[in-house]
């Protein structure tokens, strides 16, 4: 999705590929398959090129050192990076920040973990600091009995220390975008409410509609600050529980640094979109308005489900919905897959649950196929 955005604007765009099939390799000319955990292909790779970065937070960051040290122009910096791979560094750093943290500790053992439960409350949430997405290596530990169980995890020895943390009683999920450029400007798009089913982001509402304004300006700047003071460049997302009537009304869940799930909504819903300030960002130019161009935006993602050619729905999805913008992502239909989504953008006074209907709408016809 950066890649059209490198066209606009007349980049030369590279991907350094997993394999032949992945979708990126269908969006640019040039895209060497190869393993990005190998240096001498990133060596390779890197050769030549203005700046490197990512959209995912994957490669050794050993790796990445070794090519800062030889001269590569890598953004964002492992710095940066390792806060977003490595939750315990996370909540260590934002505590240091002073900014918004659920309860947590560090905890080796099952006993350590049944002395959090015990002081902070049960249930507690139980991560692995390093290699979760969409929900895994996260486990809600009810009680003792329950800490027992996660023996496992201890004993697997993967981990010098797992993540407890309270379980926060939050009323939604919300997240706060930044992108920041290598000399320090940073822009924030508005805070969304992201809706997620099984771990997995479904829909995001943006800006996420009745947030408390004091509430939206504090998450914002908490981001921007974490931007700054991480040296964070490029798109960053900081994911966020809403607590009202708590502390400062949000508390941090994670980070990510690239262009995010949470952020699909801006690439037709705001003068610029994540991708396209990715790019700007990464290459330290002046960055782009990150204002809504109308009303709230409406974000729904479309996994693999029962139809499996999904064009053969376009008749039907795209005549149910002109305003719909359809982001597919080339990829085989598997059941769970994040395969697509579809934005929609509000008419004047239309209702959040009008716009929701639409998305949702679309999203069910090419999923479903009915
Ligand atoms: P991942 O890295 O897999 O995305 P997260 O840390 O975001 O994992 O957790 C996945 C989901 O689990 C969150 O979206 C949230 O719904 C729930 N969750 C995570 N941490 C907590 C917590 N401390 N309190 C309550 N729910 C939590």
């Amino acid at each position: 999705m950066m890649a059209p955005q490198a066209v606009h604007l007349g980049f030369d765009l590279h991907v350094l590929a997993e394999g032949p099939d992945v979708s990126a390799v269908k969006a640019v000319s040039s895209a060497p398959v190869g393993d990005y955990t190998d240096l001498e292909t990133l060596r390779a790779f890197a050769r030549g090129k203005d700046v490197v970065t990512f959209d995912h937070e994957h490669v050794p960051n050993e790796h990445l050192q070794t090519l800062i040290d030889e001269g590569v122009n890598v953004q964002p910096r492992p710095s940066a990076l390792v806060h977003a791979q490595d939750k315990l560094v996370m909540r260590r750093a934002i505590e240091a920040l002073g900014l918004p943290n659920p309860r947590w500790a560090a905890v080796a053992s099952v006993a350590e973990l049944v002395a959090f439960g015990d002081e902070a409350g049960w249930p507690v949430v139980l991560k692995t600091p390093r290699g979760g997405y969409d929900g895994k290596g996260v486990r809600i530990v009810e009680d003792h009995v329950a800490a027992q169980a996660c023996a496992d995890w201890f004993d697997a020895g993967r981990f010098d220390a797992l993540l407890a943390e309270e379980k926060v009683d939050f009323s939604r999920e919300l997240s706060a975008m930044v992108a920041r450029t290598p000399g320090g400007e940073a822009r924030a798009w508005p805070v969304v409410h992201t809706i997620q089913v099984d771990g997995v982001c479904d829909e995001v509402i943006a800006p996420a509609a009745e947030l408390d304004p004091a509430v939206e300006e504090a998450a914002r700047e908490a981001a921007l600050t974490i931007a700054r003071e991480f040296g964070v460049t490029g798109a960053m997302a900081a994911e966020l529980f809403e607590t009202p009537g708590h502390g400062a009304g949000f508390v941090i869940n994670e980070l990510a640094m690239r262009p995010h799930n949470t952020g699909h909504w801006s690439m037709d819903g705001c003068v610029t979109g994540q991708f396209e300030q990715h790019l700007r960002a990464v290459l330290d130019l002046p960055l782009g308005d990150t204002r809504p161009l109308g009303g709230r935006t409406v974000m729904k993602n479309y996994l693999g489900g029962a139809n499996e050619d999904l064009y053969s729905m376009y008749q039907a999805a795209l005549a149910a919905e002109p305003r719909a913008k359809i982001h597919a992502y080339g990829k085989s239909v598997r059941p769970g897959r994040k395969i697509g989504h579809i934005n929609v953008v509000a008419e004047p006074g239309e209702s959040v649950a009008s716009v929701r209907e639409r998305a949702n709408r679309v999203a069910a016809l090419i999923r479903d196929g009915q």
